[in-house]
């Protein structure tokens, strides 16, 4: 059974909270997108109502276990303290050791402490039981909100949770949980998949566990190139991973026999080069030639994929269909975007898995014409694969 903070009495207790507070930052160290602040924020004040101080752990970058004033914590604190008026926010500039005991000794309920970057320390990601135990005894709860580091195994978010009796989910995890947890539980059916992205490698068994319970998973991005080739067909210069092409001739057919639907795009929009401003034509996927590569889905496909999705029930959205970081080649991925805005006002439950799908759909203003929006990218692949997240696993209680 997994807990959530809202059903802790956490009075006077410090609650030890895995956040994720890994923002991007340009080159200056400014925030660009605080997105992962603010959903942080419910738990965070859940805490604070309940009597009990927030002391919140995160990772930021990769500093591979070196102490970096870039990947500091410090900016991200004074964000924080920002969105949360009246609310003292002390920073401690280590994560462990007496320097953070201090701070948390001088934190009274009603202010909040950040701890310094985990992974200034290797031992965060090795997953070490001594760094477990010095994380330990800076909380007498234990509180996981980091959807975005579930699928790993490090200290702060699987290796701690086992040393607190008290241990639960904070209101973010729990709702990612929740909503994907039911997109594949209980889907209202018609239930659409769409599945994009780069290469075919990474999505093999999201793809195979979502014929389970799919009627139709639509395939967009450069994967769709090997399933033409599994075809057949010649994609010419277009993105193929050569040693899929069987597996992807095995998913059109394990499909079939499933009774599920697996839509490749009937035309693409081709280019000669992967560059913006390389000249372009949109073509039928069965005349792409040599010198001319694929970068985004045509408008046929646009149409048939919008019918698909306005008329489902469940529709997941993970990964982009073209190049949409390229104005030229976005309008396939722009156009999922609208489709699953017009599903979601005609009453469908809309999910959109999070990393580039995420990135795309606040691009063109639908972040909130959406059901909800994963806030992990590796994450929700894994659990929509069915897997078992670790920092999910560890927060059980028997
Ligand atoms: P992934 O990380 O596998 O989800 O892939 C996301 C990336 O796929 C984005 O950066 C897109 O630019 C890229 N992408 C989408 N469609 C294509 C395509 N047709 N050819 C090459 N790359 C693509």
């Amino acid at each position: 059974m997994i807990r959530s903070i809202r059903d802790i009495d956490v009075k006077g207790k410090r609650v030890l909270t895995r956040v994720d507070f890994n923002v991007p930052q340009d080159e200056a160290g400014v925030i660009i997108d605080d997105t992962r602040i603010t959903e942080s924020l419910p738990t965070i004040r859940t805490i604070l109502d309940g009597g009990g101080i927030p002391i919140l752990m995160s990772h930021l970058g990769r500093p591979k276990g070196t102490r970096k004033v870039k990947y500091s914590l410090r900016p991200v604190a004074a964000h924080l303290a920002g969105q949360l008026p009246n609310v003292p926010v002390h920073f401690a500039d280590d994560c462990i050791g007496p320097i953070a005991h201090t701070v948390i000794e001088e934190a009274r309920p009603g202010s909040i402490v950040v701890l310094e970057n985990l992974r200034f320390y290797a031992e965060e990601e090795a997953n070490n039981a001594a760094f477990c135990r010095q994380l330990a005894v800076l909380g007498d709860v234990y509180c996981n909100d980091a959807f975005g580091t579930a699928h790993r195994a490090h200290a702060s978010t699987a290796g701690i949770a086992h040393l607190f009796a008290e241990r639960c989910a904070g209101i973010l995890l729990m709702k990612e949980l929740d909503y994907l947890g039911s997109a594949l539980a209980n889907p209202k059916h018609p239930f659409v998949a769409i599945i994009g992205g780069s290469k075919i490698s990474g999505k093999i068994d999201v793809i195979r566990s979502l014929m389970a319970s799919c009627e139709t998973i639509l395939i967009g991005g450069g994967m769709m190139f090997t399933f033409l080739k599994a075809q057949g067909m010649d994609v010419g210069d277009s993105l193929v991973e050569p040693d899929k092409i069987e597996l992807a001739g095995q998913l059109l057919e394990e499909a079939e026999a499933r009774n599920v639907r697996l839509l490749i795009p009937d035309d693409t929009v081709v280019a000669t080069a992967f560059n913006n401003d390389a000249q372009r034509k949109t073509v039928h996927v069965s005349d792409i030639r040599s010198g001319w590569m694929g970068l985004d889905i045509g408008p046929k496909t646009i149409k048939t994929f919008d019918d698909v999705i306005r008329s489902a029930g469940t529709v997941l959205w993970n990964g982009p269909m073209g190049v949409f970081e390229m104005p030229n080649f976005a309008a396939g991925t722009k156009a999922i975007a609208d489709s699953m805005a017009a599903a979601t006002a005609g009453g469908a439950v809309t999910i959109v898995g999070g990393g580039d799908s995420a990135a795309a759909i606040a691009e063109f203003g639908h972040k909130h014409h959406v059901t909800h929006v994963s806030t992990g990218g590796g994450a929700s692949l894994e659990f929509l694969e069915g897997r078992v997240l670790p920092g999910v696993a560890a927060l059980d209680i028997p």
